[in-house]
C-alpha cells in the first residue's frame, strides 16, 4: 500500500488518499474468471463503487502471482495504471472508458484520454503502466 501512497503523492499531490481501498487478494478469488479474465496473467483491477454499501474505488492487487521476479517498472507501473483509473472514476464519473474515442492501442476500457496521460507518465517516469492490466487488447 506504501507504493499507492507514493503514486498518489507523486502523480496526484495525494488527491486520492483515503478515496481508494487499495488490498492484495486473490483475483481469482473476486470471481475474475466468471467474468472472462485470465487471473494467472493480471497483476491489478479495480472494482468500482457497486453500492453505498461499497462507496470507494477498491484497487486489488493480485497475490496468486510471484511479484518479485517481475521488474520494479512493471511492480509499480501495475498500482500506477489503477491509480489512473481510480482518478478518472472519482473526478469524471468514469475509470477512463471510452472517454472519447478509440484509436491505435487502445480499448474499451482505455480511451484516448487515459492512453495519453498513461503513456506521458511512462515516458516522464520509466514505468510501465501496461504491463498485466485487465485488457486483454494490450
Ligand atoms: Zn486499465
Amino acid at each position: 500500500m506504501d507504493t499507492f501512497n507514493d503514486l498518489d503523492t507523486l502523480l496526484f499531490h495525494g488527491d486520492l488518499r483515503r478515496r481508494v481501498n487499495v488490498k492484495w487478494e486473490s483475483l481469482r478469488a473476486i470471481g475474475l474468471v466468471s467474468r472472462g479474465y485470465n487471473p494467472d496473467e493480471i497483476l491489478a483491477f479495480k472494482l468500482l463503487p457497486a453500492s453505498w454499501f461499497v462507496p470507494r474505488v477498491r484497487t486489488r492487487l493480485n497475490a496468486d502471482l510471484d511479484w518479485a521476479c517481475m521488474p520494479k517498472k512493471v511492480v509499480i507501473g501495475a498500482p500506477g495504471h489503477e491509480t489512473l483509473h481510480a482518478y478518472y472514476y472519482i473526478h469524471c464519473g468514469v475509470a477512463g472508458y471510452r472517454d472519447v474515442v478509440n484509436g491505435p492501442g487502445m480499448d474499451n476500457a482505455h480511451g484516448f484520454f487515459f492512453t495519453l496521460v498513461a503513456e506521458t507518465i511512462e515516458v516522464e517516469t520509466g514505468l510501465n503502466l501496461f504491463a498485466g492490466i485487465e485488457s486483454p487488447n494490450r
